[in-house]
């Protein structure tokens, strides 16, 4: 269980001489039980107690990094059920599976996929994470070709080396140096012989389960060894048997704080279906219930692409709003007759106007002003893109020095806002208008300052 603020309290020495930075001992206790502050903050804590602290509020899911430098892929490191109850930390990686017995064909048209299937959404670029090279006849010099190919032609992809031989996966961890890739899988024939080989690789392992108890039975083998680093895959091959597997490891791992199943999960959609679009519901459950890691059979932009976007709203913080930084921003190469726009810092808001604005080809300028990442009308209501604050920030923003008109275009709904803009501004011709940012272009193309 994790400890309160008054059982760390009564591990602190108490001088109360705010060297931490917070004012008392009681304080600085709460923070570190709200993970709100390290504990190494306090430089009058002992190395055993630091360690017992850390080690009671570590989540209870551990976090596993699997590779290095751009190819480093977090999983795990969760500590709640349902992310409204706090948030989930680390996104669910999405990786291609390639055997060693598929043509180069086959293989090159995966990595290339793996490429270029990237998408940027409210300045977020979605893309797969992972390769997991399958070591499909027990060729060893086949597995370390096609790994030293991934390894040249995605140099950004954290591995997963997946082969029943330790041989096998000792020689391709070998060929990945740095790169650490998950190496998978550790079964009851081959633990301790599996568990040697990752400690000496320094790489993290997966476990491969027959069933959720045979899983806890390897990963408990695992612990005894000193491994830490692990990855399960519960052994289910149909959604509902994998999906059941997937919740009940992470409510014993976080309810329980039951340690043989607090680790991340690997899912396998691409070998629980043949048909493409099946295997992309299947990945799309696995992302929404409990999956570190899933592994597809191929990467097509109409599957991908969902999926992406499915794990962008979830991993999202719902506590914190996306924003944009509050400033002027140009987009394509404004003068001192261009058209200025207003809008607020929800990036969301941010990037579809300023898309618009893009598409429209018209130079522009955009001041964004901080409101706390509320939409417009949202921000309005809260009192923070009132006409006194909107009129205050376009006066310090710098802008009056960049145009020689006065004009200002507020896109949306927000007409409320313009008689007394108008009187907080009264150089300004304040314009309400296009109510849909898809009208922007059309509209921008239209504009002339006032003569
Ligand atoms: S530095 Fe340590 S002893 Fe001093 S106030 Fe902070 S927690 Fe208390």
């Amino acid at each position: 269980m994790a400890l309160t603020g008054i059982q760390i309290l009564k591990m602190l020495p108490k001088k109360n001489c705010k060297e931490c930075g917070i004012p008392t001992c009681l304080a600085f206790a709460m923070k570190v039980a709200a993970g709100q502050i390290d504990i190494e903050k306090c430089p009058y804590v002992s190395d055993e107690v630091k360690a017992a602290i850390n080690e009671a509020s570590a989540p209870p899911v551990r976090a596993v990094k699997i590779g290095s430098g751009d190819a480093t892929f977090l999983t795990g490191g969760e500590s709640c059920m349902f992310r409204h109850e706090k948030r989930f930390e680390n996104s669910t990686g999405i990786a291609v599976l390639i055997r060693t017995d598929m043509d180069e064909a086959d293989i090159d048209g995966r990595i290339n996929r793996f490429k270029s299937l990237r998408y940027e959404r409210v300045g977020v670029i979605m893309k797969s994470s992972l390769i997991a090279v399958k070591d499909a006849d027990g060729n060893q010099e086949r597995f370390i070709t096609v790994i030293q190919k991934v390894l040249t032609g995605a140099h950004d992809a954290a591995l997963i080396l997946i082969s029943d031989s330790v041989d096998n996966l000792t020689g391709g961890a070998k060929i990945c140096g740095d790169r650490k890739p998950l190496l998978y899988g550790a079964t009851q024939a081959n633990v301790t012989d599996m568990a040697l080989m990752a400690k000496g690789m320094g790489c993290p392992l997966g476990v491969r389960g027959v069933d959720l108890d045979d899983t806890i039975d390897l990963t408990e083998k695992l612990l005894a060894e000193g491994l830490k680093d692990l990855v399960i895959d519960t052994g289910a091959r149909s959604m509902k048997a994998a999906l059941e597997n997937s919740i009940v490891a992470r409510r014993s791992a976080v309810k329980g704080r039951f340690k043989p199943l607090g680790f991340p999960l690997i899912a396998f959609p691409c070998e629980m279906t043949d048909n493409p679009m099946l295997e992309a519901m299947i990945a799309s459950v696995f992302i929404a219930r409990y999956a570190g890691i899933i592994v597809l059979s191929d990467l097509q932009g109409e599957t991908l692409f969902p999926l992406l976007l499915e794990q962008l709203n979830i991993f999202t913080d719902p506590q914190r709003p996306m924003v944009v930084q509050e400033d002027i921003y140009t987009i394509n190469g404004p003068n001192e007759n261009s058209p200025v726009l207003i809008t607020c810092n929800f990036s969301l808001t941010y990037f579809i106007v300023s898309g618009e604005i893009e598409s429209s080809r018209v130079p522009a300028w955009l001041l964004v002003k901080d409101t706390e990442g509320l939409s417009v009308l949202t921000a309005w209501a809260a009192g923070k893109f009132g006409a006194d604050q909107t009129a205050g920030f376009v006066k310090k923003s710098g802008i009056m020095n960049k145009v020689n008109h006065r004009e200002l275009i507020i896109p949306g709904y927000l007409a409320n806002i313009k008689g007394e803009l108008e009187e907080e501004l009264p150089d300004w011709t304040i314009t309400v208008a296009p109510r849909e940012a898809g009208h922007l272009p059309a509209f921008l193309k239209e504009w002339k300052p006032a003569a």
